[in-house]
């Protein structure tokens, strides 16, 4: 073959090969791009929804308080129950999932300690749900009366609260479900049975290691009963827009 034929066969070959970098910059577009147009629209769907979830929540307003089911207003928007072992984590909960950082924390002020207190959710003022924050139980300074008053309120709340439609019960996995986390979970059985809704959270997962985490999860399942359980953490934003997403949707039914 002639010099100048070989020449220009060489760099034809050179032309047609992929350089190192172009074969670098395949490899990262490959990892990084889902494989079809329908998995990145679903993807940008699900943030679209998450941003839309969470942005509903930010819009908790404190709507009141009371000792008891019968104090509170009869309303006809749907509600969701916050309920848990005292320092479950609840609080920070409620204030991770609302982008507010004293929200829930009102409710550990001396006066509202046993009280229910209720946030209204809604854009442009127009309430389309309910969160409640059912104080915390199992608190071992408190008195025996108190208590067994407090479990009385509770149980009433969760047997006939009409307007109830999910229940979020907050456990640290650390400590796993107490007697009183299984009482909760048998009082609210027959509703569940009929369609009530309920997460079980395990708080505080960035204490866990992935191990740890998914024994977690595994044993809590077994509780659940047909409820759901993630692993939560406020500190880590672990499970945020999945909850939330969660609580948007069962009160929107499409
Ligand atoms: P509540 O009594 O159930 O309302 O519990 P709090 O929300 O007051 O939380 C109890 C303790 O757990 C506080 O010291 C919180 O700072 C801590 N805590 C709550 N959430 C998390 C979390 O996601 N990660 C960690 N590491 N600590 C948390």
């Amino acid at each position: 073959m002639r010099t100048r034929n070989k020449i220009a066969l060489i760099l034809q070959w050179v032309q047609r090969t992929p350089r190192r970098l172009d074969i670098e910059a395949l490899y990262q577009h490959t990892m990084t791009t889902p494989a079809t147009p329908q998995a990145v629209s679903a993807q940008d769907d699900k943030k679209a929804a998450a941003k839309v979830a969470m942005g509903w929540l930010h819009t908790a307003k404190f709507l009141t308080t009371a000792p008891e089911l019968k104090h509170l207003p009869r309303l006809d928007v749907p509600e969701i129950a916050f309920v848990g072992r005292s320092n479950a984590g609840k609080s920070t909960c409620i204030n991770t999932l609302t982008q507010q950082h004293r929200l829930a924390y009102a409710s550990k002020t001396p006066g509202r300690t046993q009280s229910i207190n209720l946030f209204t959710l809604g854009k442009q003022g127009v309430t389309d749900a309910v969160l409640t924050d059912l104080p915390g139980y199992g608190y071992a300074a408190v008195p025996k009366e108190a208590k067994l008053r407090w479990q009385q309120v509770m149980g009433n709340y969760l047997q006939t609260r009409d307007n109830l439609k999910a229940v979020v019960l907050m456990c640290d996995p650390r400590r796993g479900m107490t007697e009183l986390d299984e009482i909760l979970l048998d009082v609210i059985r027959p509703r569940v049975e009929e369609g009530l809704k309920f997460l079980i959270l395990l708080t505080k997962s960035d204490k866990l290691n992935k191990t740890e985490g998914a024994k977690a999860l595994q044993i809590a399942k077994l509780n659940a009963g047909g409820g759901d359980v993630k692993l939560f953490s406020a500190l880590k934003k672990q499970g945020v827009e999945e909850v939330a997403q969660h609580l948007w949707d069962w009160t929107h039914p499409a």
